[in-house]
């Protein structure tokens, strides 16, 4: 098998983010995937179906922790790299529960790299040198800016919430992978995501979801707070642009120049479901500002000008026609949404506990 052949194995790609990359990969460039995931109650098959049949596209459930599980894996498909993106990953949660963020995002990740790095050292050096380990990461880990500035690949990391402290000791992890035992890895910090098949925990689809059940549309705080928001398929080519250009050992920052506050994208969210609905109701009137997220970081904003020159990626999505297309796609999918909240979570607020 040429080594071009080989498969990348996704970890995490039973969720939002992980399963738009491995219908890209497949759909898009004709990569054959491997996808690893826990299926917590974030990872849904429901999100794969466009390629759950597909020849290039195989599901293994299971830990990114398991060692021996992810050993036999890498040495029974033999891949040319991973991307990680097996996580929890919502802060609210992370107030609540620590403990899971630790095991999976710090415990799974470290053990993942350790794997990954004895199956790296029993290569070919062809092998070796082509062999890619990318980490995905978020802006989080650099902390709250004030109005101004941008935070860059070089800026210290500050997390403020157990999330982000569990994302900054992985990518720590990841970086000594490489710095001591030379480990190819490449590591990404991208701003907040939207788009489809993103679990309805998140603010935006959250929020769409509140909307179209005439439900209070709860807003902790001011609603002052600012995100840079990013298209999750403009996420994922910058993934597989990093995958296959970056230079290893480096870090890339991921952004959309699209900040905006959560107030106003709740604003963006009822005027056009409103629209949508031919304007029978104003839904900003759901608007209710309960009690804010302990520790809320205030503003992330990203400089991702490395990735822009270095190499030449540039995001394709507006943010006001991707969430246009966003919020379509919530109203047309609304048994994807009951099926994944078919468990434990019932769209009740989360991550209130200091
Ligand atoms: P998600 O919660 O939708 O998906 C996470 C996936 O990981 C789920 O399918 C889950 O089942 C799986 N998983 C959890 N624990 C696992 C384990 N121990 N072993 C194997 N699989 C496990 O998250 P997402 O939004 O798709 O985020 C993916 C990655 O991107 C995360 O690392 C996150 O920190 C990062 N990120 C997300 C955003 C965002 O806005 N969503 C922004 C920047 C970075």
């Amino acid at each position: 098998m040429l080594i071009t052949d080989s498969p990348i194995l996704i970890t995490g790609g039973a969720g939002f983010i992980g399963s738009c990359l491995a219908k890209q990969l497949v759909l898009n460039a004709a990569q054959n995937v491997i996808v690893l995931d826990k299926l917590t109650y974030a990872g849904n098959l429901d999100s794969l179906q466009e390629i759950e049949d597909h020849e290039l596209y195989e599901f293994v459930q299971g830990d990114i922790g398991d060692s021996q599980l992810v050993s036999d894996i890498l040495v029974q498909h033999n891949p040319r790299g991973i991307i990680n993106l097996a996580a929890e990953s919502h802060v609210d949660r992370s107030i609540d529960g620590p403990a899971q963020f630790v095991q999976t995002n710090v415990v799974g990740t470290c053990n993942l790299l350790d794997s990954c790095f004895h199956y790296w050292r029993d290569q070919s050096a062809e092998a070796q040198a082509q062999f890619r380990f990318l980490h995905v990461s978020t802006d989080e880990v650099y902390g709250s800016l004030g109005p101004t500035g941008l935070f860059c690949e070089t800026t210290a990391y500050q997390p403020n919430s157990p999330y982000a402290a569990s994302k900054a000791a992985a990518d720590h992890f990841v970086r000594a992978y490489h710095h001591t035992f030379g480990l190819p890895v490449l590591t990404t910090n991208c701003s907040n995501n939207y788009g489809p098949f993103q679990f309805p925990e998140k603010l935006i689809p959250l929020m769409i979801s509140k909307t179209v059940q005439r439900e209070p549309l709860p807003i902790y705080g001011d609603g002052s707070n600012v995100r840079d928001w990013l298209h999750v398929e403009d996420h994922c080519s910058a993934l597989r642009t990093v995958f296959n250009q970056g230079e290893p050992g480096r870090v890339y920052n991921i952004g959309g120049n699209s900040e905006r506050t959560n107030l106003e994208i709740v604003h963006a969210i009822c005027d056009v479901v409103d629209k949508m609905n031919n304007h029978q109701h104003c839904s900003r009137e759901l608007i209710t500002f309960v009690a804010d997220r302990p520790g809320h970081d205030q503003r992330y904003a990203i400089d991702c000008s490395r990735l822009n020159t270095e190499l030449n990626w540039q995001p394709q999505f507006q943010f006001e026609s991707g969430l246009k297309q966003t919020v379509d796609w919530y109203l047309r999918n609304s048994q994807w949404t009951k099926r994944v909240m078919d468990g434990s979570y019932r769209g009740q607020r989360l991550g209130k506990q200091p």
